[in-house]
């Protein structure tokens, strides 16, 4: 009432200034509902194709760059403190047309420091990073500058305060530092680093992301001072790290040395460039038959520890690893861990080494896992496109379920799921942070496909894009466009769980096998690249040869959905006329599937329709006979004069449904299977005849 009242109030006073806000009337006779066909843009897309390096095609444009960053990094292990002290240098390959006048920084293992935002808790609160030395170019960057000045009264006049080298916010998770003399475009710059910290202990419990077992196992990440990704979209990237949506790293080279205790083994992302300096020759002999055979080879056994057994003897040893491009790099150490080694046999590529590194008493979970990896690398590179990288090493420690380029902390638990990170963000550099779906959402899709292949079945989407109807509605769901740092109560649903239900409708409506065809020739389009969903979005268009504008706009801006429904059906002169409706704001395709009588007159096919068995038919009218507007739609059904049985309204349950008991005629009385326990209201996977 109130606003209704305010409105009354501003008509009267306001009629010339704002005529288009405040109808004179009612609008009589318009359009039901009005469908929006085409993809929203914001300014940051906008400017991104006035400049050619995004374009309609979906593809990379004509004048994409990306940064480089190249990363040369000597790090030390102290045990039993747990302490890793790192100095690192750092060229930056500015490829943009813009001077770079300020460096900005990921320190993302400040999370685990008080009086840091973040939107889970840690097991443990240290003293975060302790950022020691900058230099930029050879220069001192002041780790300590003096508050800015406040400009006091009428300061517009006064001379603008000269840039310092200085760095602000090293004690948060994105800290800048701001250069008087900018990178110019098209060239680089040598930052360098010193650093130390304490991993987080966890002890029999769960880290996030790292952190350490007692004093005798470390998985190591967000472990060094990062250069935040310098895009074409938004330049630097500042959105801080809050915990849950972590990846969006620039693509580069990792040349990173690890002095650890003697006996202590390390696995990390990269190759090993030095075994002869560190494993023994009995390991090195049983490495040099790993990728003979699927089975799974101990290359150091449990009964092998200390120094001399599980690595070669001393009291220090230094593991050189390079990756040569890759978004980040992650590393674990343990005087305990076993190391078992298979393989994986990549189409149009050859064999790679799974490596897995774990505690004894984990041998059971471990046992599974490294078959659980090859099948994951297997069935993706066959899925989208084939694994790049020349290894990976699933490793133990308090994070089960996280990934890394080459590398990844998991058991049997997640390690499909884990692997299929590979794909996105590690080759495919998705902003995991604003946009969750195109990373755990295109994830969790995958891990259902992988499941069933494991399974030796064919993959089943019916019901989840239905499934959706329920969720719809609800004011704690954040649109997938949203950024994931600020997804609220639904965050999970809206990173992880929505975008499978989108690739079911999407599914419904083009058929499984196009959707992955397309989406696999967008992967290797975006091969090392950072795509938007606007990429996404006009790239599936066009490869799937069809005007999708109406479905992204849907599902990646709103949280809208079909709620169809068969609200009547007559027969007459041998017709019979199915009327549809639409109750939500997004359209879909209608599809009906008819059922005969067993017997009578010949069933004449329709142009528009596919008989599934001699007394089915399924007959589909596109999306487009919503765009007028209207909210029903008559389906006249021409198959002769056979009687007709049953009529289903979306009968793969594909399109998001409040109620699919209202899609059947005659009417049924039964009720929906209940949601699932736990997990937003009303979400869960109907049941699909
Ligand atoms: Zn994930």
């Amino acid at each position: 009432m109130r606003a209704f009242r305010l409105l009354a109030v501003s008509a009267l006073v306001l009629p010339l200034a704002a005529p288009a806000q405040v109808p004179a009337k009612a609008p009589a006779a318009g359009p039901a509902r009005a469908v929006r066909r085409d993809i929203p843009l914001t300014n940051m897309i906008r400017r991104a194709f006035a400049a050619g390096t995004r374009d309609s095609t979906g593809r990379p444009g004509k004048n994409y760059w990306q940064t480089q960053v190249d990363y040369t990094i000597n790090a030390r292990l102290d045990v039993p403190a747990m302490r890793i002290t790192g100095r690192e240098s750092v060229v930056i390959h500015n490829n943009s047309d813009s001077a770079m006048r300020s460096v900005q920084m990921r320190l993302d293992q400040n999370l685990f420091a008080a009086n840091v935002p973040k939107a889970e808790s840690v097991p443990e609160i240290t003293d975060g990073m302790k950022v020691t030395r900058i230099t930029f170019n050879g220069e001192t960057v002041d780790l300590n500058p003096p508050a800015p000045q406040r400009r006091g009264p009428g300061g517009a006049g006064g001379a603008l305060p000269q840039v310092r080298l200085a760095a602000i916010g090293l004690n948060t998770t994105s800290a800048r530092i701001t250069l008087p003399k900018p990178i110019a475009p098209h060239s680089t710059a040598t930052l360098e680093a010193e650093w130390n910290f304490k991993a987080p202990t966890s002890d029999n419990g769960r880290g996030i992301r790292m952190g350490a077992w007692g004093d005798s196992l470390v998985q190591v990440a967000e472990w060094y001072p990062r250069v935040a990704v310098y895009d074409d979209l938004r330049g630097w990237d500042t959105d801080p790290y809050l915990g849950p949506s972590e990846f969006y790293n620039n693509f580069g080279r990792f040349d990173v040395t690890i002095d650890a205790p003697a006996g202590w083994l390390v696995g990390a992302t990269g190759i090993l460039q030095n075994p002869n300096d560190v494993l023994t020759p009995t390991a090195r002999e049983r490495l040099s038959h790993a990728l003979e055979s699927d089975s799974v080879r101990p290359i150091v056994t449990a009964a092998e520890r200390g120094p001399g057994k599980s690595t070669v003897d001393g009291t220090r040893l230094s593991w050189h690893f390079i990756a040569d491009f890759v978004g980040d790099f992650a590393w674990s150490s343990s005087d305990r861990f076993v190391w078992d080694a298979t393989r994986a046999t990549i189409p149009e590529k050859g064999v790679v080494p799974v490596y897995l590194l774990y505690e004894p008493s984990h041998a059971a979970q471990y046992a599974q896992a490294g078959p659980l990896a090859r099948h994951a690398l297997e069935f993706y590179s066959k899925l989208w496109m084939p694994y790049v990288f020349p290894k990976l090493t699933l490793s133990d420690g308090p994070d089960t379920g996280m990934e890394f380029p080459m590398f990844i902390g998991s058991s049997a638990g997640a390690a499909d799921h884990e692997t299929g990170h590979q794909w996105w963000p590690m080759m495919v550099g998705v902003n995991e942070t604003w946009y969750g779906f195109m990373d755990e959402g295109f994830n969790q899709y995958m891990n259902t496909l992988s499941a069933a292949d494991r399974n030796k079945q064919p993959a089943n989407l019916d019901g989840m894009g239905q499934s959706y109807g329920r969720t719809s509605g609800d004011e704690t769901e954040a649109p997938l466009m949203w950024d994931a740092n600020y997804g609220g109560p639904m965050y999970r649903f809206q990173a992880y769980q929505k975008a499978p239900l989108m690739l079911s409708m999407l599914g419904g409506i083009v058929g499984d096998t196009a959707v992955w065809r397309a989406q696999s020739e967008y992967a290797k389009a975006w091969l090392f690249k950072h795509p938007s969903p606007w990429d996404y979005a006009l790239f599936m268009s066009n490869a799937l040869k069809r005007d999708l504008g109406w479905f992204w706009y849907y599902w990646l801006f709103t949280t809208e959905s079909v709620d169809g429904s068969v609200a009547a059906v007559k027969s007459a002169n041998g017709k019979t006329t199915v009327t549809v409706r639409q109750d939500g704001q997004m359209p879909s395709p209608v599809v009906l599937r008819v059922k005969f009588a067993p017997k009578g007159a010949k069933i004449v096919a329709m142009k528009n329709s596919v008989m599934t068995d001699s007394a089915t038919a399924v007959v589909t009218y596109p999306v487009d006979v919503w765009f007028s507007g209207s909210r029903t739609f008559d389906a006249v059904l021409s198959f002769g004069p056979r009687a007709i049985e049953k009529i289903t309204l979306d009968p793969s349950c594909r399109f998001p449904d409040r109620d699919p008991v209202d899609n059947t005629w005659p009417k049924q009385t039964v009720q929906a299977a209940p949601a699932a326990a736990g997990g937003p209201p009303g979400f869960g996977r109907p049941r699909c005849e």
